[in-house]
């Protein structure tokens, strides 16, 4: 497997180079080349297997070339000691795929603990330690810091805007110790985002310590995300109805990773890209213009995004032809009323409870069935528990919700974090002690 620029399709990279630099200099993004058909034959065969399962055998079709197939069943099953279950709203109609059965009850455990898994991979192999250094809003942090808490040969240094995430986030962020620091900066997201992009930048920091990122835009982020569409495909290809999923969105990763395996041969009908107020991508499906703007915020956070990352990558899987696009995406988008009274329907007709990213994504495969697919199955992702979501969900359906007991033995735990001003050179400083 080798990977181009969405800027330069004639230069490739190794997996090692993707994996470690993330951003290609031409600043465009990585894509994998050539994307394997997996054949038919193996969708049949998936029913009975685990996420762990598939995503091993989608990695032997990937990188079976240049890792052993014993490295590679050890680091997906290392990688997802969890599985990613369809419930049923109505059975042949209507599901959630559930994707937060992870440690940090999000959907990003996935590709974060993929990524980790296969950055200590590496890191093994070459005994230099890995330096990867994170700015966190809040959710992604958590699950890196999961994912990579306890990796041979990684050190984890997570930077998060002091007192603007959630108790429960800093928690995740601030009690695993071992090889994880956090450093709990006294200004905002961005501080900490301007922080990290400098240090990439330092030569002199670069000269000591091997730094690596492990944002979003990282490809092996998105690999991964694919083995859970596989994993639904075979909860409910008994039904044998077109399928259509639906993905609540914010930077797109979780739907281009969708297509991504669809190109690999995954038969899938139909997808719903399903927002907030933060519409660009339905816009540029009815209008066909794409107009990033400044981000909006709503109740379901996660999707406050203006200008997608993943956008570029999504629209180069259908040759940058929109008609391409538009006849596999189709766009819906909520507010936050109609988010609050999703929730409320669902719950009053399923006994359902969903966060809000999940909600859009349930009303998006609704609205869409209802419109154009009568007898199709709706998948929507369950992007988040809702516990994650614990005072908004309880508000909105005036009931109590629980949070998950490995969570919640978090609440316990002492937190350890370094407090700095928002300020690049407190942090080298900084970082340059803890790491000596
Ligand atoms: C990150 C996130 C999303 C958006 O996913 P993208 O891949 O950025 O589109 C949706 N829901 C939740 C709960 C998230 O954490």
């Amino acid at each position: 497997m080798r990977f181009y620029s969405t800027n330069n399709p004639e230069i490739t990279v190794t997996t090692e180079q993707a994996l470690f630099h993330s951003m290609p200099a031409d600043k465009g993004l990585y894509m994998p080349t050539p994307l394997p058909h997996l054949g038919t034959q193996f969708f049949d065969d998936i029913s009975g297997q685990s996420l762990a399962e598939i995503g091993f055998e989608i990695s032997k079709a990937l990188f079976g070339d240049e890792i052993s197939k014993a490295d590679l069943e050890e680091l997906t099953h290392r990688a997802f000691p969890f599985d990613t279950p369809v419930v049923n709203l109505e059975a042949g109609r209507m599901a959630v795929l559930e994707l937060f059965h992870g440690p940090s009850l999000a959907f990003k455990d996935v590709g974060a603990r993929y990524m980790a898994a296969l950055m200590s991979y590496y890191s093994k192999r070459s005994d230099k330690e890995i330096n990867i250094l994170v700015a966190t809003s809040g959710d992604t942090g958590g699950a890196v810091a999961m994912g990579f808490h306890n990796v041979h040969g990684v050190r984890v240094s997570i930077l998060y805007p002091s007192g603007r995430v959630s108790d429960l986030q800093e928690k995740q962020l601030t009690t695993l110790g071992g090889n994880v620091q956090a450093f709990e900066v006294d200004g905002s997201f961005d501080d900490c985002q301007a922080i990290v992009k400098q240090a990439f930048v330092d030569a002199e920091l670069n000269a000591q310590l091997s730094l690596s990122s492990a944002n979003s835009i990282n490809i092996f982020r998105l690999i991964p995300q694919g083995f859970y569409y596989v994993r639904a495909y075979g909860q409910v290809r008994n039904h044998q109805k077109p399928i259509v999923f639906s993905t609540p969105s914010g930077n797109f990763g979780n739907l281009s990773a969708g297509v991504m395996v669809q190109q690999m041969g995954l038969p899938v009908d139909h997808f719903v890209a399903a927002t907030n107020l933060n519409h660009v991508v339905p816009d540029y499906l009815t209008t066909g213009t794409y107009i990033p703007k400044e981000s909006v915020a709503t109740i379901s956070n996660a999707m406050d995004v203006g200008s997608p990352s993943n956008f570029v990558r999504l629209s180069h899987l259908y040759g940058d032809n929109f008609n391409q696009f538009k006849a596999n995406v189709s766009g819906y988008f909520y507010d936050d009323d109609a988010t609050r009274a999703g929730m409320q329907k669902i719950y009053a007709k399923y006994g359902y409870i969903a966060c809000p990213h999940t909600a859009i994504g349930i009303m998006g495969a609704q609205d869409f069935l209802v419109e154009s697919k009568q007898n199709s199955i709706g998948i929507a992702l369950a992007t988040a528990h809702p516990s994650k979501f614990k005072p908004l969900v309880e508000e909105v359906l005036n009931l109590t919700v629980d949070v998950p007991e490995r969570l919640a033995k978090l609440a316990d735990r002492p937190k350890h974090s370094i407090f700095i001003p928002a300020q690049y050179e407190a942090f080298k400083e900084s970082l340059l002690q803890t790491v000596a």
